[in-house]
């Protein structure tokens, strides 16, 4: 049909960015920081910026503070100090406190929205002139001559079967003499990026997790502001990497996320549903009690750390933020690594446009090595894979000895040894589990939940849920595994209709997604492709998420 289609317009830039969150909008900033008459664009897909931004979160300020030294006069929404730090271990009826490790010691942090942050990183970038278009979703990347010239953003107004509507507008060629992608965990462009240009080649698979969460408000007298709590153990197997986060924060607001690695291999797993059962021990229910809960929603994270970080460069671009993966695990965070990585490759960018002809962003990795991100990733860099090999309490043993004994300077380093859609087991060899019903107060069901998420989607558009052979919905992941995606998807959009008839099929309610993520990671064959919907699509959180 592309054929058919009236040429799209286009727009000139020196640089555009793909991204709207804290490492596209410090990668924004940072470039006109330097040269203020840049021409700089940044296309955001949610509705406005911060609509699609999920995290915990605790931010440590570092590469704030580097970026915008004067945030405080600024009005940055930095306003809960972090406080006592507590990490807990969880049998399903007690709780045990570890010791923290220090890795988790938040002295110096801060207890922030992250959506909240992003928006007003968003009008520091406006006030340096940066044009931001959000609900504009990057669809392709722009490629001449064997380089990326910038993206084209979404036709709005195609129906569901692929022809144009009465409300058809062409989408808009935004071309550029670079082009930084900031699309967070399991960008779509970026996916496509790291396979046009061989970018993890050399490079470990990246590893993922599914954080779920929800925002509570809750009577003052239960409110700790300051406290940060986070656990391992119940609800999990001891096979099953995983956590949660408690953060109080804000007026009388708590943040609560549960967090499950994406290498599970039970497909009978539920990480929603573990999210609702937490609530229920005797040590976490007092938290929420008398609270009501605000909003929802979930995201993946990375969490491969340095080994999974592919190859960052190609002509005309980079990767820049959680696309490439600088969460540091250990340190549930990663905010700070993304910014600190845009800023490094707006650097980058700068010094490349100063020059005569276009050059490839080489001095960017390199600045990368010898900053403090490469350094913080390095000391951690060996604390995730060990848990898949050597399982909860060998991998809690190693961490212990390879944070106070080697320092994080062991001269060795374990390797990722799967993909994340290569662990389940087949449904008839493992356990099935069995959830409590959800009691609307405490414990939730998922649609009830995706409903606080304010997700929308225009009705008639073409899928962005795609199967790459349909045939396997029914004859893999049906018939192996039960059709674990019914499971995993926390918005509720894969069902299986038709099965007490003896017809399994597979329903996608794709209005319901998201935008986590996680099916295009944990599909057994891969054969779910996201693909970005309209733009302006998806979640709507609100401000303190
Ligand atoms: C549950 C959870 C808890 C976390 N807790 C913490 C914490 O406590 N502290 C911490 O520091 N970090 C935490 N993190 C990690 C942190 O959120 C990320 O490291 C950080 O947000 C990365 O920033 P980013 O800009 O690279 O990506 P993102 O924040 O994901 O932003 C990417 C943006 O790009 C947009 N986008 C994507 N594709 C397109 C496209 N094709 N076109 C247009 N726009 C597009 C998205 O809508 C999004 O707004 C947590 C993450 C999760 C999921
Ligand atoms: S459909 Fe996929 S991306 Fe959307 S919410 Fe479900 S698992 Fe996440």
């Amino acid at each position: 049909m592309a054929e058919d289609l009236p040429p799209r317009e286009a727009m000139e830039f020196d640089v555009v960015i793909v991204g709207g969150g804290p490492a596209g909008l410090a990668a924004a900033i940072r470039l006109k920081q330097i040269s203020p008459d840049m021409a700089v664009c940044l296309v955001e897909k949610g509705g406005e910026i911060g609509a699609h931004t999920l995290s915990g979160a605790v931010l440590e300020p570092r590469a704030l503070n580097e970026l915008l030294p004067d945030w405080k006069e600024r009005g940055a929404p930095l306003d809960t100090p972090a406080g006592e730090d507590r990490f807990l271990f969880l049998t399903d009826t007690r709780a045990f406190k570890l010791p923290t490790p220090p890795q988790m010691n938040n002295h110096g942090n801060y207890i922030v929205s992250l959506g909240n942050y992003v928006r007003w990183l968003g009008q520091q970038a406006e006030a340096l002139g940066v044009e931001i278009y959000p609900g504009f979703a990057a669809a392709e990347y722009l490629e001449e001559d064997g380089r990326i010239v910038g993206i084209a953003t979404g036709d709005m107004g195609i129906g569901k079967d692929g022809t144009p509507t009465g409300n058809y507008q062409r989408g808009m060629e935004l071309r550029a003499r670079y082009t930084l992608f900031a699309e967070g965990c399991r960008g779509s462009l970026t996916q496509r990026l790291i396979e046009r240009f061989h970018l993890r080649d050399g490079h470990d698979p990246q590893t993922y997790a599914i954080g779920i969460k929800e925002l509570w408000e809750v009577p003052a007298e239960n409110h700790k502001p300051g406290l940060i709590e986070h656990s391992i153990g119940w609800p999990l197997d001891r096979g099953t990497y995983g956590g949660t986060f408690l953060y109080h924060f804000g007026a009388n607001l708590i943040s609560y996320g549960f967090v499950v690695g994406l290498d599970y291999r039970n497909p009978w797993l539920s990480p929603f549903e573990e999210m609702q059962r937490f609530k229920t021990h005797p040590e976490v229910r007092k938290h929420f009690a008398g609270g009501r809960r605000i909003s929802y929603g979930a995201r993946a994270l990375n969490e491969g750390g340095l080994q999974s970080i592919p190859t960052l460069i190609f002509p005309g671009g980079a990767l820049i933020g959680d696309c490439a993966g600088f969460i540091n695990n250990a340190k549930v965070k990663g905010t700070h690594t993304a910014m600190k990585s845009a800023m490094l490759a707006a650097e980058t960018v700068a010094e490349a446009l100063a020059g005569d002809a276009p050059a490839e962003l080489t001095a960017y990795p390199e600045k990368l090595r010898a900053s403090w991100v490469w350094e913080e990733l390095s000391s951690v860099r060996n604390l995730r894979p060990v848990f898949a090999r050597a399982g909860f309490w060998g991998g809690l043993a190693y961490s212990a000895v390879d944070t106070y004994l080697f320092r994080g300077r062991a001269p060795w380093t374990f390797h990722h040894p799967h993909r994340d859609n290569e662990t389940l087991l087949e449904a008839e060899a493992a356990p099935k589990i069995t959830y409590p019903k959800p009691d609307g107060v405490l414990t939730f069901d998922r649609l009830s939940s995706v409903f606080i998420s304010n997700t929308n989607h225009e009705e008639n558009q073409p899928a962005h849920l795609k199967l790459r052979d349909p045939g396997k919905a029914i004859g893999v992941n049906w018939d192996q595994f039960r059709s674990p995606e019914t499971r995993y998807c926390p918005a509720g959009v894969y069902e299986i209709v038709g099965a007490e008839e003896g017809h399994p099929q597979l329903q996608i309610n794709a209005q319901n997604c998201v935008h986590c993520k996680t099916c295009d990671i944990k599909d057994p064959t891969q054969n779910i492709n996201w693909v970005t919907p309209e733009g302006g699509g998806g979640p709507n959180y609100p401000g303190g998420m």
